[in-house]
């Protein structure tokens, strides 16, 4: 039991509803986020109520800088800084290169890498005040590592992820804030659903997509006490797949 609380954004599915659940388990009070799938978000909110844990749900689009400052500025005036950061709100848009239009490059682009700015910006100074150590983990992804086909958006998004936490992570060290990325190969979430089992079997050599769980445990695993002296780094969780 703890009396940290843990924003998590894109937490109404997929790995953010799993760490959203292993975290509230753990002892965290949990701020769930969504853009539009409010039912499952509050399905969720009422799983971890009912672990006894406190809970609510912020709805905003990670690409309206506005109304990111607004609501997040008002949830921590209301309820205080938060000691982590889950930053999992993401899309894809895959195309071939020759065929990316410009709302694709620009989508990927505003809610993966943009929505990191309008997320970490608002809330910062008030972790930082605190004066206690803090927690901020950032889904990229292993297209961010080695780059994918088809995803030239998406894997631009998520190695510019990668520079910003390590960029982050220098200057917040000193406060005692972590900041780390969480690296997922294929997970099995509503993103995945159309990757054909052939070619799940070919490329990943343990054979299967990750559950979401798999790759929650790790995110939770960076916010605990023990992970105190972790910052800087990009962590895989990917069955081989890299
Ligand atoms: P899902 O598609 O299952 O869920 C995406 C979540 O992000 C939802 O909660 C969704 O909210 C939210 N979201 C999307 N766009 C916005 C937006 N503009 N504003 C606010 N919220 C938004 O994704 P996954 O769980 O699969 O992925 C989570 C993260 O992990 C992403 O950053 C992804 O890039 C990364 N990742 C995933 C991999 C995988 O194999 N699944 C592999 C590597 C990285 P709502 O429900 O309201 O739409």
């Amino acid at each position: 039991m703890t009396d940290k609380t843990v924003l998590i954004t894109g937490s109404s599915r997929g790995i953010g509803r799993a760490a959203a659940l292993y975290l509230a388990k753990l002892g965290y009070n949990i701020v769930l986020h969504c853009k539009s799938s409010i039912k499952a978000a509050e399905d969720a909110l009422l799983e971890i109520i009912n672990m006894g844990r406190q809970c609510r749900i912020l709805q905003f689009d990670i690409n309206d800088r506005k109304r990111c400052f607004d609501i997040l500025t008002n949830d921590v005036q209301q309820s205080g800084a938060y000691y982590g950061l889950v930053l999992n709100a993401g899309i894809v848009s895959d195309t071939p290169f020759p065929a990316l239009t410009d709302a694709q490059w620009d989508d990927v682009i505003n809610t993966n890498l943009n929505g990191f700015y309008n997320v970490v910006k608002p809330v910062l100074m008030d972790m930082i005040a605190t004066r206690k150590p803090g927690r901020i983990v950032a889904l990229s992804s292993v297209s961010g590592i080695i780059g994918n086909r088809g995803q030239v958006n998406y894997s631009a998004s998520k190695a510019a992820i990668i520079g910003a936490v390590k960029a982050l992570a220098l200057e917040l060290a000193r406060h005692k804030i972590t900041v780390n990325c969480v690296a997922p190969g294929l997970i099995e979430t509503d993103m995945t659903k159309d990757v054909g089992e052939d070619f799940i079997k070919s490329v990943i050599p343990m054979r299967r997509m990750g559950k979401p769980e798999e790759a929650a445990s790790l995110i939770a695993y960076l916010l605990s006490e023990d992970a105190q002296y972790i910052t800087r780094q990009v962590i895989s969780v990917n069955g081989g797949l890299c």
